[in-house]
């Protein structure tokens, strides 16, 4: 083997741009790299970071290769990593590299950090005494370590006093590690008493975590029935293994009360992964994570690529939660890619809801997923009584928005001294605005969209791209004055009604619009949950997750909102968010109510939500979708074809349509003859059609859906179209998206 280490390797390495082939490299024998290290390598012109995907054998000259610049101290990404990242690219059809991205993000300045000093005062007394030098030792009193910084400030002198004791041997300096981010956790810090139902949840998922085997279960349970309870039970097997877990949510920059439960649970907060987390902090998770340190990270989706060294557990709280879609860049669903990721760990997965998606209850059901089911409220709270008022007969008149029966209950509710909330998601003042003189409405000039008036802000605002404009007082198109006119009502509009209806109340607006980003965000549902308003008026942001003690009354004023979209998933997508909105009601100690405002009282979704029960409902969405072979019956992928020429963009679509068509015969699937019905085992290519977003940013935008049986080769033939069918010409562009969610 001497001949081996002296000589240098060959190495195959990824870098995590939007290539998908490895390049291969010379790596001088110095080096001895190992497959998932991370190294600088010369690309092109320039040198880019990348990492060692496969060592492929050793080499004595670099021969016509490039030779790898250097390597970064930094924890190596392992093999099930790696094998992770290859999966995501084969299942999206994104390019490796970009994979790859997703996983290094924040490996940059990863690299060990040098150990800190840190001061702790000795008792001795120093040779020489003085006023400054006796204001250290004071600031370092009780045995508690400070730095440099933190001694010299507390005593307003220069850090060279703080050395000067040091060598008298009053204080001593001790290294402490850098890298200590996390707060120890203690699995049995504060465990409460279970109930029968979640009792047997738990006791599935700590042995499950004890096998240390993939196992996936859906956790379902009614808003409040204490899933977090049950599923904190699997993280504290996983910390008493020693191992690691991984709590996702789909909201996590609102999270605070989550973590305050984790801490009073296990004595100490997890590590917190999301995009408003600072650079250095994230490079440190990213380190604590692959050296073992970081035992429990709370993040969005993109925690799934953190580089875990021993995965015991993944936890998708929420798991029905439109959030979890990436759809730009590399388009993945962080809950189905969580299912992978546990796979290759051998982890145990849950995945939690109160309103499952379909294709998790259909999972279930088929014995793929362990069901756990909590029916009740913990704490012998009932779920909230729901109530419909249907708009057609209790309907407040025109302009207003506030059924009488509801401004009453609302009225009663904040007399008693309790908190309602009123739901409706629109932000904004109004959906659209229209001169009552010439009927011209504002829409945007980049996409296919009207404007919505924002008053607070003044404003007319796009909610697709952002575009802003002031809000006129003369029509453009016509010259009248004062004769535009919002139509329908968004939050603010709401909130202007309310304050005429109660106008002693406490009334606090909430949705993304909020000013101050965050944390003021943050502090202000502090306050919700503290009692400080009397009415909170919110789109889907107050919706989720959060446990308000003294809410007693929901109401929802547009129940209806969301069902007019003709996709298929805009049922169960209304339901989830309902039932999630009317749970936010009565998790204290008094009952709650919900009244649902709606013009179909008799429609499905209305009747799950008011009588509490969601089976009908979902065993009629479930056999739609199975008669249509829809997902999880069968599977689609859209190709998004988009460009800021209408007729190149569309001309594209079809020319990919023939492509499909004309594509040699393959044992690996079928496709379906042009226009005709295919067969059980055929994929069918259907469109183009406009996208759901017809013009977006500017760009025109043209869809092809197609539509696979379960067991076809989908990705192949996508694989196909895209590398044999025709280059995409004038800044057209093709965004594949596996598992559209909305088609
Ligand atoms: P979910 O996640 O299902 O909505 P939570 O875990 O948030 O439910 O629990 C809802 C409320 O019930 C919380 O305030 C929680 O502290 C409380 N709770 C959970 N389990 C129990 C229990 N066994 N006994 C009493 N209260 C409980
Ligand atoms: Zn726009």
């Amino acid at each position: 083997m001497n001949d081996a280490d002296a000589a240098g390797q060959i190495v195959e390495v990824l870098a995590p741009l939007a290539v998908d082939q490895t390049y291969s490299y010379f790596s001088p024998p110095a080096l001895r790299l190992a497959p998932g290290e991370h190294v600088e390598i010369p690309l092109g012109r320039q040198s880019t970071y990348g990492v060692v995907w496969e060592v492929r054998g050793s080499a004595d000259t670099p021969g016509n290769l490039k030779t790898v610049i250097s390597r970064y101290a930094r924890p190596p990404l392992s093999q099930k990593l790696r094998d992770f990242v290859d999966w995501l690219a084969r299942y999206t059809l994104a390019p490796r590299g970009m994979a790859l991205r997703l996983a290094t993000r924040s490996a940059e300045s990863a690299e060990a950090e040098p150990d800190r000093l840190v001061y702790r005062a000795t008792g001795a007394r120093p040779q020489r005494e003085t006023p400054t030098r006796a204001r250290v030792l004071a600031a370092a009193e009780g045995g508690l370590v400070f730095s440099k910084k933190a001694l010299s400030g507390a005593a307003g002198c220069s850090p060279s006093v703080v050395d000067a004791l040091v060598d008298d041997g009053a204080l001593e300096a001790i290294k402490a590690p850098a890298s200590a981010i996390a707060d120890s956790l203690t699995s049995d810090y504060a465990q409460s008493t279970l109930e029968t139902e979640q009792e047997k949840a738990a006791s599935a998922l700590r042995s499950s975590v004890a096998l240390r085997a993939y196992q996936p279960f859906l956790l379902e349970g009614v808003t409040g029935s204490g899933k977090t309870e049950v599923y904190f039970e699997a993280v504290a097997a996983a910390l008493e293994q020693g191992e690691q877990a991984l709590v996702m949510m789909p909201e996590i920059a609102l999270t605070s009360q989550f973590l305050e439960r984790f801490a009073q649970r296990f004595g100490g907060r997890p590590a917190e992964w999301h995009s408003s987390v600072a650079d250095r902090k994230r490079s440190r998770i990213w380190r604590g994570c692959a050296t073992g340190e970081v035992k429990v990270v709370v993040g969005a989706r993109s925690a799934l690529f953190l580089p875990f060294a021993n995965l015991r557990l993944i936890v998708v709280d929420e798991e029905h939660d439109g959030a979890y879609k990436q759809e730009d860049g590399v388009c993945y669903h962080a809950r189905d890619m969580a299912v992978v990721r546990a796979s290759i760990e051998g982890a145990t997965l849950v995945l939690s809801s109160a309103t499952p998606s379909i294709e998790s209850r259909v999972n279930a059901e088929l014995g793929r997923y362990a069901h756990l089911r909590l029916r009740a409220r913990a704490g012998a709270r009932l779920l909230p009584r729901a109530d419909a008022i249907d708009m057609r007969i209790e309907g407040p008149g025109q302009g207003r928005w506030l059924a009488p029966r509801l401004a009453r209950a609302i009225g009663e509710t904040i007399a008693r001294g309790e908190q309602a909330l009123l739901f409706l998601n629109r932000r904004g003042y109004a959906p659209l605005t229209l001169c009552r003189s010439c009927g011209h409405r504002f829409r945007c000039r980049q996409c296919d969209a009207w404007l919505v008036e924002h008053r607070f802000r003044r404003a007319l605002i796009c909610h697709h791209c952002g575009y802003v404009e002031q809000r006129p007082n003369v029509c453009p198109e016509c010259d009248a004055e004062e004769t535009l006119s919002p139509c329908g009502p968004g939050i603010e509009r709401i909130a202007e009604e309310a304050a005429k209806l109660f106008p002693n109340a406490r009334i606090l607006v909430l949705s993304s619009d909020f000013p101050g980003g965050a944390e003021r965000l943050r502090r202000e549902l502090e306050e919700v949950a503290k009692g400080s308003f009397d009415l909170i008026i919110g789109t889907q942001l107050v919706a989720k997750g959060h446990n308000f003690p003294y809410l007693t009354l929901v109401g929802v004023v547009d129940a209806d909102l969301g069902l007019g979209s003709g996709d298929p998933r805009a049922s169960e997508r209304t339901f989830q968010l309902l039932a999630q909105v009317t749970g936010r009601a009565g998790r204290g100690d008094k009952p709650g109510a919900a009244l649902i405002q709606t013009y179909h009282p008799e429609h499905p979704v209305m009747r799950a939500l008011l009588c509490g029960d969601p089976e009908d409902f979902y065993a009629q969405e479930i056999s739609l979708r199975e008669r249509a072979g829809l997902p999880p019956f069968g599977r689609l992928a859209a190709l998004i074809v988009s460009g800021r020429d209408a007729g190149l963009a569309e001309a594209h679509a079809r020319a990919l349509v023939r492509a499909a068509h004309s594509l040699p015969p393959t044992p690996a699937y079928r496709l379906a003859a042009a226009g005709g019905l295919p067969e059980p085992d055929e994929i069918a290519v259907l469109g183009p059609a406009e996208a759901p977003i017809a013009l977006l940013r500017g760009r025109f935008r043209f869809r092809l859906l197609i539509k696979a049986p379960r067991r076809a080769n989908l990705q192949g033939f996508l694989r196909d179209l895209l590398e044999g069918g025709p280059p995409a010409r004038g800044g057209v562009r093709v965004q594949v998206d596996v598992d559209p969610q909305s088609f």
